[in-house]
């Protein structure tokens, strides 16, 4: 049972999931125009000519769809299908009224309502396709409820001579087709949907990234970072901010270009995410400057920074033809209870500055400043 399973599974993704809409378009259209080459022999069998003739020019006309279909415009696609649309409900019309409704062949037409709507949402590129696939769907169920009144009043132009036994087997025939019609148009709808919702949700996931992140970096941007600080206060527990800042940055770009203070810029985003892995955020605060949310209270986040300061202070920054050092000046604050994030960011700030005016390269904290 289970290899089955797997096998239809396998079956589905291949030819469902996988081929493009016009390959299983195709696949459809052999499978209607199959049926069709069969009901010529049946008819034939029948001495029901007239169908026969029917049948044939239905052939010709699924042939002429399939080559629209694999060397056409796309845009003349959706022309096969009113042609298959109508072709379905001139042969259940023709079928009825030739050997009557007994044998089943106006059921084609209820097939015609999900294919309508799969073809017109995805082929036509405008606002009235659902007012198209409706209409289509209306007018199908007007066509079989006709067929079943004219069959009433018209009676059949043939008396086809089968044991009952055979009128059934054509009737479950005509049922199984229509019913795979029915199944598989429902089934691709169905998928189709997940297919796009999965889309929909890598693209979020892209855009959420876009919108939240510094493109250079890969740091959060500075809105995010406020939607942290907001969630660091509103949960009560204690975080501290550390504020850093390139030193001498300006030099570095007018010496090497700003395309080398760039790659300054991205090793040392590099670094701070690496030394503050789950402990907070980093985000770029504008510039050359970082802003780091750090969990925990000031003994956690100290070594956290002075880790930061060594590692950049020790950091090549190189590209083919240069190798520079940097240093790095951080100013950490602690957030106090009931306090506004503001004022813990000012201190931050103050706390850096402080630090570029004692000598750069250093971290400061309350106690430096005291
Ligand atoms: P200090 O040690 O006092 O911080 O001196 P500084 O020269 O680093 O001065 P400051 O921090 O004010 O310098 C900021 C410079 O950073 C100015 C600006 O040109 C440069 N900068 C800002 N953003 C970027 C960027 O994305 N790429 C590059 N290459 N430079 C940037
Ligand atoms: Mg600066
Ligand atoms: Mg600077």
């Amino acid at each position: 049972m289970k290899s089955i399973i797997a096998k239809v599974r396998r079956l589905v993704d291949r030819y469902i999931i996988s081929e493009t809409f016009k390959f299983k378009y195709a696949l459809t259209i052999y499978a209607i125009g199959g049926v069709h080459v069969f009901l010529i022999f049946l008819f034939a069998l029948f001495r029901v000519y007239p169908m026969v003739i029917l049948n044939v020019g239905s052939v010709a006309m699924y042939l002429y769809c399939i080559r629209v279909i694999k060397y056409g415009y796309d845009e003349e696609l959706i022309k096969t299908f009113y042609l298959t649309y109508l072709e379905i409900i001139m042969h259940s019309f023709a079928a009825t009224l030739f050997v009557g409704w007994h044998f089943g062949f106006a059921q084609y037409i209820i097939g015609l309502i999900p294919f309508g709507y799969y073809m017109c949402v995805t082929m036509i590129n405008n606002d009235k396709k659902y007012l198209i696939a409706t209409m289509l769907g209306f007018g199908a169920s007007v066509s079989f409820i006709g067929c079943r009144i004219l069959s009433a009043f018209v009676g059949s132009f043939y008396q086809v001579s089968v044991s009952p036994a055979v009128e059934v087997l054509i009737y479950i025939f005509n049922s199984i087709c229509n019913f795979f019609l029915l199944f598989m148009f429902t089934l691709i709808f169905v998928i189709d949907i997940q297919i796009t919702e999965k889309k929909l949700h890598n693209q979020n996931i892209i855009l959420d990234n876009m919108a939240s992140t510094d493109p250079m970096t890969g740091l959060y941007n500075r809105r995010s970072m406020q939607a942290f600080l907001e969630h660091a206060v509103a949960s009560g527990e204690p975080f501290c901010l550390i504020m850093c800042d390139i030193d001498n940055f300006k030099r570095v770009n007018d010496t090497y270009g700003h395309d080398f203070g760039d790659i300054v810029i991205k090793d040392i985003a590099q670094i701070i995410t690496q030394e503050v892995k789950d402990f907070g955020h980093v985000c770029r605060w504008g510039g050359e400057e970082i802003l780091i949310l750090c969990n925990g209270r000031l003994d956690k986040s100290l070594p956290i920074a002075e880790n930061i300061r060594r590692n950049v202070e020790k950091h090549s920054f190189s590209n083919r033809e240069l190798t520079i050092h940097c240093t790095l000046t951080l100013g950490i604050a602690t957030h106090m209870e009931n306090s506004k994030v503001e004022e813990t960011i000012k201190h931050a700030d103050e706390r850096l500055y402080y630090g570029k005016q004692n000598g750069k390269n250093r971290v400061v904290s309350a106690y430096d400043t005291a």
